[in-house]
């Protein structure tokens, strides 16, 4: 076995031991969406094949996993669409209470905006102080991202959703809205066009661009032309250049995100140009995930689960520490597992020191041009 392998092999097992649950965890609420997107990975067929039930925890299961957790830096309460779910702020609470959470966020399709916009000031007005993120999904000018989401005025309804959440944030200091762009073949081409959208409603904050991932729900999605990754990066660095992006906000370790985001880009670019090996994933120590029903697994990616919660009286740290869950982290690392996945490959910031000179690098270019 190489060093490297049983360097992280060590690591990965020491951290998990010692923090006890992932510190980066995305919480699915929900299956259930508004809409049925031809590029969602996390579609009917994906459900069955990871076997995933679409019985969703209960609230008072949801404690019970709450208080098996001490600390944890960072949560996405995900789905489906996680606004869906009646019980979001009761559930956003039984985390931030104690103060056991240090960062969250929460991702949707913004299709019904008002509806989001009550839910997040309840959970703002509840929760004044640990610092907050709305990411909305924007995939287009508005025929493309109509087009892409299936749902009539879902473009209309994002755009409202975001300058709505953006007017939040100068009433809410640790509050910040993000976008998100998944690039797929349908909209590889209209990246000029929308850096335009995106500088007219969401001037001087967060856009990121993610690449499409897992089995889309319309294979088509997946068809894309390299230089067209490479050509949206390309927009958001001239954007930082000419000072239009400013990035993440709302708390002290925003630059460094924003960082990590743009040399995060780079090393996607070369895994899908075949010139960066696997090796190091922070999936299934750092990073974790928990779907509806309550399987756990290192990442969205992998149909290996650790086990499911029902089985573990809701105690994530058990689980975390099963003999299961330490099996997975040894393949993890001895398969050289390789993907594109963005939450894992931020998580991977922290334990692959390969990643910390372009990550300076990069936070030195937005000190330049901010
Ligand atoms: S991409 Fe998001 S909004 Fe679209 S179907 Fe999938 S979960 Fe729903
Ligand atoms: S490389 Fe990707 S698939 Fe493999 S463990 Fe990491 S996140 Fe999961």
């Amino acid at each position: 076995m190489k060093m490297r392998t049983l360097y992280y092999k060590i690591l990965t097992n020491a951290i998990s031991r010692y923090l006890k649950t992932p510190q980066f965890l995305v919480l699915y609420l929900t299956n259930e969406c508004w809409m049925k997107c031809r590029h969602c990975f996390y579609n009917e067929k994906f459900h069955e094949e990871i076997n995933i039930t679409k019985k969703e925890m209960t609230f008072d299961e949801i404690r019970k996993l709450s208080e098996s957790i001490k600390k944890i830096l960072y949560i996405s309460f995900a789905g489906g669409e996680p606004f869906i779910r009646e019980d979001i702020a009761e559930i956003i609470r039984l985390f931030t209470k104690d103060r056991k959470i240090y960062r969250y966020q929460i991702p949707t399709s913004g299709f019904r905006t008002d509806m989001i916009i009550e839910k997040t000031v309840r959970i703002l007005e509840e929760n004044p102080v640990i610092p907050f993120r709305v990411h909305v999904s924007l995939d287009g000018t508005k025929e493309i991202h109509n087009k892409i989401r299936g749902l009539k005025n879902s473009y209309e309804n994002a755009i409202e959703t975001i300058k709505e959440l953006n007017a939040l944030k100068k009433h809410y200091s640790n509050f910040d809205t993000g976008l998100i762009t998944t690039i797929c073949s349908y909209n590889q081409d209209n990246m000029d066009e929308l850096s335009e959208v995106v500088n007219e409603v969401h001037s001087g904050g967060e856009w990121c661009i993610n690449i499409v991932r897992g089995e889309s729900r319309n294979p088509i999605a997946k068809d894309i032309d390299l230089s067209n990754y490479k050509k949206a990066n390309e927009i958001i660095s001239r954007n930082i250049k000419n000072g239009t992006y400013k990035g993440y906000s709302g708390h002290i370790t925003s630059g460094w995100l924003s960082a990590k985001n743009a040399a995060r880009r780079k090393i996607i670019y070369r895994i899908l140009s075949d010139s960066y090996k696997g090796g190091g994933c922070s999936a299934g120590s750092l990073g974790g995930v928990i779907y509806p029903d309550g399987s756990v697994f290192p990442c969205e990616m992998l149909n290996k689960s650790a086990g499911n919660l029902h089985n573990y009286d809701f105690n994530l740290p058990k689980i975390w520490n099963s003999e299961n869950a330490r099996k997975l982290r040894n393949w993890i690392q001895e398969s050289n597992c390789i993907c594109t996945h963005e939450c894992s490959l931020s998580t991977n910031f922290l334990i692959q020191p390969r990643t910390w000179p372009s990550l300076i690098a990069e936070r030195f270019k937005l000190l330049m041009y901010s």
